[in-house]
């Protein structure tokens, strides 16, 4: 058995889920695209609890590939969880790197015990990583490590039509059930 995977088209920071997926950048400080969003949707609350963080642990930053929890201030989910992406890069294989994204954002979803998490497009955007490559990538990844006793939905949030079809079509190439 293998967890429900559900694609949406729209604003990751509308989803009602326990633990929305966040496209950060390493200095856990904001940015743009999903990062800014989930900001300005959420409010001062999950920047003040990113900033403890990097006092705490990650004064050099988040590493690439890895994830952590904060608050969800005023978005209607318990946590966020913030991921850093590789940018894309056409000389080096950084795959890895992204569905190590994806494969801690689920361990520290399970902690939490969030059984509903929304993902966005990871480094598809400022870090410009092809859209069908990023959609190979995720769901495979997802597929493969989303445990069933975990999870009730991992939910795919897609900003716009393109991007959708391209998730849609991988869905249906990798077997939905
Ligand atoms: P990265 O820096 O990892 O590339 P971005 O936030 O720039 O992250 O973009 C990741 C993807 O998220 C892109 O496909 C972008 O179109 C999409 N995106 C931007 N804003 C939102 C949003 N509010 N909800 C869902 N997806 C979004």
């Amino acid at each position: 058995m293998t967890v429900p995977l559900v694609l949406v088209q729209g604003d990751i920071t509308r989803q009602r889920v326990d633990a929305v997926v966040n496209a950060a950048n390493s200095s856990l400080l904001g940015g743009g695209g999903v990062d800014g969003a989930i900001h300005r949707a959420g409010g001062p609350e999950i920047l003040a609890d990113c900033r403890r963080l990097r006092a705490a642990r990650y004064g050099k930053g988040l590493p690439t590939g890895r994830a952590v929890a904060t608050v969800a201030g005023r978005l209607d989910a318990r946590h966020v969880i913030h991921t850093v992406g590789p940018v894309w890069s056409a000389t080096q294989d950084r795959s890895e790197l992204l569905a190590s994204c994806h494969r801690e954002s689920l361990r520290v979803a399970a902690e939490l015990g969030a059984r509903t998490v929304a993902f966005p497009a990871i480094s598809t955007g400022v870090y410009r990583w092809p859209l069908d490559d990023a959609a190979r990538i995720a769901v495979r990844t997802v597929r493969e490590a989303a445990d069933p006793a975990d999870f009730d939905e991992v939910r795919f949030v897609l900003f716009d039509r393109a991007a959708y079809d391209v998730f849609a079509a991988e869905l249906a190439t990798q077997g939905e059930g």
